[in-house]
């Protein structure tokens, strides 16, 4: 095809009058090799979403987390640390981000008349390359409607590196997919480059605490100070604050004594197929 040719006149170099040394050969085959092998999955439709619940304090079910997973014939579960940095790098993510889109609302739909799941949010992580390029509003909404996925249930996870780009593009565009019932969260909070300035203009719900806070909670005063600002950020600018990457419960309360009620992690569950998720919920009384 026309997009994998591309990728291989890139590959090979071809583009530009760069000297190669044997490494930086390997480099570039290797990244050659691997945007083909996503380009097949993407045929084969290899690319599955698991999903991690997020808790209040009464360790109710507030919603769901989509993660994607790469389920290889051969090699197995690849995780999207292998293959979403990629896909930025090459340009796939639109069409891979367009497919996992399509497969959340898909479930959302699906979830809808579940006695237990019904009604909870999904989340749905965003590349900042999704965000900026010009079909992104039309595809969700396009999505929404072939899916017939409720809007107001879809939760969009975006990273501070959106702002680093053009944040008056992706303020008008939230605002456009707010308008059509989507809600938007922050992710990573605190790694990143947000300015007070950008945070208060943009239309989110909620602001997701770095793991990398939460994992040294009690051991660095330094992390429980961010997390006590963090929460108080949200409380002025009206957003809800949640931790990720909660593995204990001394983590959890530490967070609830620092004013943080909302909660995802191993701690109350992994990330899991469709499926297993569906049969938990019925065991719950
Ligand atoms: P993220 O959005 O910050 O997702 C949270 C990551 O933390 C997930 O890793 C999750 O499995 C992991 N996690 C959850 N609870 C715990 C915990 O208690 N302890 C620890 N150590 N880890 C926990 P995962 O699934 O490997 O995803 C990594 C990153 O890949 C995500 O970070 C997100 O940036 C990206 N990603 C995942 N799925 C998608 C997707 O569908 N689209 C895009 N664009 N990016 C995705
Ligand atoms: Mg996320
Ligand atoms: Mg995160
Ligand atoms: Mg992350």
């Amino acid at each position: 095809s026309a997009e994998l040719a591309m990728y291989e006149a890139k590959a090979d170099g071809r583009d530009s009058l760069r000297f190669f040394n044997a490494d930086m050969q390997d480099q570039v085959h290797q990244r050659a090799e691997l945007a083909s092998a996503i380009y097949r999955a993407l045929e084969n439709d290899e690319f599955t979403l698991w999903y991690q619940p997020q808790y209040d304090a009464q360790g109710k079910i507030l919603g769901m987390e989509s993660l994607v997973r790469w389920e290889h014939p051969v090699k197995g579960v690849i995780m999207p640390g292998v293959f979403i940095p990629a896909s930025e790098a090459n340009g796939l993510i639109l069409r891979l981000g367009n497919r996992i889109l399509f497969k959340a609302c898909t479930q959302l739909a699906a979830w809808s008349t579940h006695p237990l799941l019904g009604g909870l949010t999904v989340a749905v992580n965003v590349s900042a390359s999704q965000l900026h390029n010009d079909a992104f509003v039309d595809d969700v909404c396009r999505i929404l409607d072939e899916t017939g996925a409720n809007a107001n249930l879809l939760e969009l996870e975006l990273t501070e590196t959106l702002l680093v780009r053009n944040v008056e593009e992706a303020i008008v565009k939230m605002g456009r997919l707010r308008e059509r019932g989507v809600r938007f969260s922050l992710d990573d909070f605190g790694t990143g480059y947000s300015s007070m300035n950008y945070l208060k203009r943009l239309p989110l719900e909620k602001l997701k605490i770095d793991r990398s806070f939460v994992r040294d909670l009690l051991t660095d005063p330094n992390d429980a100070a961010i997390v006590r600002t963090i929460v108080a950020l949200g409380e002025s600018l009206g957003l809800a604050v949640i931790a990720e990457g909660v593995e204990t419960a001394a983590q959890r309360d530490m967070l609830a004594t620092s004013g943080c009620c909302l909660y995802q992690g191993y701690l109350f569950s992994h990330p899991v197929p469709a499926a297993e998720l569906e049969a938990g919920m019925t065991h719950t009384p």
